[in-house]
């Protein structure tokens, strides 16, 4: 399937199944705004538990907070969002279209590795088994020309972008006869900066109102209380602090469904330790976090590291964790060494001090921090989209499959009569009584059992337990398996173990180690 039809199915299939909604769909929808219906609920309520357990219940050097959306609006003069939370935006006089120009130049270089790609086939073609990808990559005068080519844009544009330089910004999308992607028109508007937050005020009288934001991360939440979790938790260096929760960001351009959105959800986890240990710290969150994305076997291919070329006014080092969608590669995760930047700044701001005293040094510092920051909506599709298969089966046809995780699936098993009547509903009932305390189950008697079969594989229901006339003489089911189609003769006492093995989180995360 070609990638832009998959990517149409994965927001079909999202809306038919009760996954993901356009916000305020009777009124033509909100740009940028999806409301999670009632599986997307449950499977990002699951998503947002795997991260929670593996960083926070896991690890006793790391505590969870829930800090408020709304912050002191001197908060964001310190991070440095007031006067550096921007986007340069272009736009195109003949269309009227707006697009953010490092995105445009980016996308062109992802044309160009698209040109290595193919290389790479033809050549693998070409050898067969005795291709040997990296040494192909690393000697081809092609595929090097095509990598200089890219290195020499990027890190032109982050130097460009780095000293402000906007019109260098525009020349370069004008010397590589970069046109709007919808209409082919290079009548381009010099490059703009545009403040991501979003304001609003708090109090009743205007006169007396005051002027907020509504937080463009979490992160803030985390450095402004970072000394009240240090003293009251007695938390010794190193330490974490973790949260999930609402950011709002007026992008320029929000498309991509819930990839890119103007109200969506983080997971961050603040990790404050000794200055001068951030490399170390780094690389160890780098592969925790990959590990974690690996324990859910979404596939090690889809996955790769993208260090930043041009660094955020507060890091030191960052590398984002990034995710084949069916658009391509892009940032699923950010992995940032944020030096001691943001409680420097907090403790400049608000005249308060925000330092650790080390009793093994005997000394005060102000911590480094190394932050793991991932978009919950942007997993969602990740594992949605990578969930999603067209299955050819043996008699022809075909059947369409949500492979979830099961850890992560919304309903773990749909609890199924044979037929309406002889008692097996009552069973079945019974069943779903039982296993409901462990588990999210459903119930379904409507339409022939291999309709229903089909409904709950789209919908991604790992097990369908069905309940038949030998049930009613041994107390025996059919336990059938999402995945394989399998079908096995189980007690029904048995089957909440059965189910635990394969959904439990424990099961899932130990994969970690
Ligand atoms: P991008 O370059 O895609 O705009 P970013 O580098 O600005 O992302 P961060 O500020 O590092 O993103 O935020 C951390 C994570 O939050 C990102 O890796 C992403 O998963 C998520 N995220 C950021 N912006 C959005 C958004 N508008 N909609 C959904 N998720 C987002």
């Amino acid at each position: 399937m070609a990638n832009d039809d998959q990517f149409k199915k994965v927001i079909s299939h999202a809306k038919e199944y009760g996954y993901v909604f356009q916000s305020s769909e009777i009124y033509d929808g909100l740009s940028a705004v999806y409301d999670y219906a009632q599986n997307g609920a449950e499977l990002k309520k699951n998503i947002r538990d795997y991260w929670w357990k593996a960083m926070v219940q896991m690890n006793e050097h790391i505590v969870g907070i829930d800090a408020a959306i709304f912050m002191h609006p001197t908060t964001w003069k310190a991070s440095g969002h007031v006067d550096a939370f921007n986007d340069p935006l272009i736009d195109n006089k003949d269309s009227k279209k707006r697009y953010r120009a490092d995105v445009l130049i980016e996308d062109y270089c992802a044309k160009i590795e698209g040109k290595i790609d193919k290389e790479v086939a033809k050549a693998e073609k070409r050898f067969g088994d005795a291709f040997n990808k990296e040494e192909f990559v690393s000697t081809n005068p092609r595929v090097l020309g095509y990598l200089e080519k890219i290195n020499e844009i990027l890190s032109r544009m982050g130097k460009s972008l780095e000293a402000e330089d906007l019109a260098d910004v525009k020349a370069l999308i004008e010397e590589l006869e970069i046109a709007d992607p919808l209409t082919g028109s290079r009548n381009w508007t010099d490059v703009k900066q545009f403040n991501l937050m979003f304001g609003t005020k708090l109090g009743a009288s205007a006169e007396h109102a005051m002027d907020l934001y509504l937080r463009p991360e979490t992160a803030q939440g985390i450095f402004v209380n970072f000394l009240n979790v240090q003293k009251t938790g007695r938390m010794k260096i190193p330490f974490g602090i973790a949260q999930t929760g609402k950011a709002f960001r007026n992008e320029i351009v929000a498309r991509q469904f819930i990839f890119r959105m103007r109200e969506f959800e983080q997971m961050e986890m603040q990790f404050f330790i000794k200055p001068g240990t951030q490399k170390e710290w780094f690389d160890y969150w780098k592969e925790t976090r990959m590990k974690w994305h690996n324990s859910l076997g979404l596939g090690e291919e889809n996955y790769r590291f993208h260090d930043h070329d041009k660094l955020a006014h507060y890091a030191d080092a960052a590398t984002d964790i990034e995710f084949k969608f069916p658009f391509g590669f892009k940032e699923l995760e950010g992995i940032h060494s944020r030096t001691d930047f943001d409680l420097k700044q907090h403790e400049e701001f608000s005249g308060k001090k925000l330092q650790y005293f080390d009793h093994e040094d005997n000394a005060s510092y102000t911590p480094y921090v190394l932050e793991t920051s991932i978009g919950l909506d942007r997993m969602f599709l990740a594992v949605f989209s990578n969930a999603l298969v067209e299955e050819a089966l043996d008699n022809n046809t075909t059947r369409t499959v949500l492979k979830l995780p099961a850890v992560l699936a919304p309903v773990k098993a749909a609890i199924l009569p044979l037929v309406k009547k002889d008692g097996l509903p009552d069973i079945a009932k019974q069943i779903l009584e039982d296993l409901k305390w462990d588990f999210n189950v459903d119930y379904d008697e409507k339409d022939a059992v291999g309709r229903r079969y089909r409904r709950q594989d789209a919908n991604g229901t790992p097990f369908c337990i069905t309940v038949d006339h030998d049930t009613l003489e041994d107390n025996t089911v059919t336990i059938r398996h999402r995945d394989t189609m399998e079908q096995k003769r189980v007690k029904i006492t048995d089957l909440k173990d059965i189910i635990k093995a394969e959904v439990d989180v424990k099961h899932w995360l130990q994969k970690m180690k």
